[in-house]
């Protein structure tokens, strides 16, 4: 064996990676379903990363783990506010070093931590028991992103089995955070972990995402004197105010929706703006006046847009919606963010990164083109564009019922893209014998 320089593949060797990558197939399938037995969800990722941490290790790969620590990153302008414990905020870094570097680096990243899952009779079996029906994957987390992130250490198996290693630096990521903050991926890049190019193997559906929204998390919190319901004058109910509030940033999503033509490429995206009233408590008997009522929101912004200029505007509407009004001009509503303060981002067209994974999903897909998206919704991408200088491809398998019930991942798509990440890796940092 000699050595693959970076750049096009013979088709013979395509042929094998896409072989090696199915020979690991059901391995790579058993341990996601080893993963998504772990409820990773925040302020408990830890023992899902333990299991990452030591099947890393078992490869042979130096290994990083840390708890997030908040000191090393909040004066960064990528910083996201915390309100929550990060003793088991753990991040996990694998790094490859090559005996001999020909081509160029990576990062290969996926995220750790999963959403709630809300009533457990709502799912048609348990979320955290992961099950195998015809095509699906079912469980949480089992699409966003297990699959995906098991999927970035199996590929760099399959070149393994055929003797081969990457010719260039690869660090395989498995952060937290990325569904609140953003402070794990961001935590990641402070430490010093920086690549010519990175992949975030997000359910995409197989398309490589274009552009994402950034995010803003906010907590609006109401408060007043509690007082016997006989006593309540229409005005004075916490929670019957915080449908002012609602209503009054109702008006403000669709101001901003209004403006999208200032805001490529989102320019014809439908509702690319989407405020979501994601948790509501208020109140604690049902013939006592509640006094109080806590919302947690979320509201994007497009890619470009500053997060305080919207969280400034969300201030103005809040407190817009409190005048004239019986309960409220009286208790005007706080508001705290609490999680993400993200800017969205723009993957810059035509990079050599895109041009490989153009070849690298043609070959593994029997010559099907590429697709592109645009994300409405917080990627942790924009940590590596916007202050890493690295394109990033979010790109990963096709998922159904994220943050929903019966989330589920088709395994022929986990397959499909595990053979696009071997052979983008083989394309982008050239291989050399183990
Ligand atoms: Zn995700």
């Amino acid at each position: 064996m000699n050595v693959v320089t970076p750049g096009d593949l013979d088709p013979a060797l395509e042929a094998e990676i896409i072989a090696a990558v199915d020979d690991g197939f059901d391995g790579q399938i058993e341990f996601t379903r080893e993963l998504v037995r772990h409820p990773s969800l925040r302020g408990r990722e830890h023992t899902a990363q333990e299991l990452v941490h030591s099947a890393l290790r078992a490869r042979g790969y130096a290994v990083e783990r840390w708890a997030i620590d908040v000191e090393e990153i909040r004066h960064h302008p990528g910083f996201s506010p915390v309100t929550v414990d990060y003793e088991n905020a753990v991040n996990v870094v694998a790094t490859h070093r090559p005996p001999e570097t020909l081509g160029r680096s990576l990062i290969l990243n996926g995220h750790i931590d999963v959403v709630p899952e809300g009533p457990l009779d709502m799912w048609s079996r348990p979320p955290f028991d992961p099950h195998l029906e015809g095509d699906w994957l079912y469980g949480r987390g089992a699409g966003d992103m297990k699959a995906g992130l098991v999927a970035n250490i199996f590929a760099l198996d399959a070149l393994k089995r055929l003797g081969w290693q990457p010719a260039a630096t690869v660090y395989l990521q498995s952060v937290t955070e990325e569904e609140c903050t953003g402070n794990g991926a961001l935590s990641c890049l402070v430490r010093g972990y920086r690549a010519d190019a990175a992949i975030i193997t997000e359910p995409t559906d197989a398309s490589l995402v274009r552009a994402n929204v950034g995010v803003i998390w906010f907590r609006v919190r109401l408060r007043g004197h509690p007082v016997h319901v006989r006593e309540a004058g229409s005005g004075s109910n916490a929670i019957e105010a915080a449908y002012r509030i609602i209503a009054g940033l109702r008006e403000l999503e669709a101001e901003m929706n209004a403006e999208q033509a200032d805001w490529p490429p989102f320019t014809d995206y439908d509702h690319p703006i989407n405020l979501n009233v994601g948790k509501i408590a208020g109140g604690d008997w049902a013939s006592s006046v509640p006094a109080w009522c806590d919302m947690d929101l979320r509201l994007a912004v497009y890619p470009g847009q500053d997060p305080a200029e919207v969280a400034h505007r969300i201030e103005t509407t809040v407190s817009a919606a409190c005048q004239d009004h019986p309960f409220l001009s009286n208790n005007p509503a706080t508001i705290e963010y609490n999680g993400f303060f993200a800017r969205g981002y723009i993957l810059e067209e035509g990079s050599e990164a895109e041009a490989a994974l153009v070849a690298a999903h043609r070959t593994a897909t029997d010559d099907e083109a590429l697709g592109f998206d645009l994300a409405p919704a917080y990627l942790d991408g924009r940590v590596f564009v916007l202050y890493g200088d690295c394109p990033c491809l979010v790109y990963g398998p096709h998922a159904e019922n994220i943050h929903g019930f019966d989330e589920r991942v088709s395994l022929s798509s986990i397959r499909q893209i595990t053979r696009s990440l071997a052979l983008f890796t083989a394309r982008w940092c050239g291989l050399t014998p183990t």
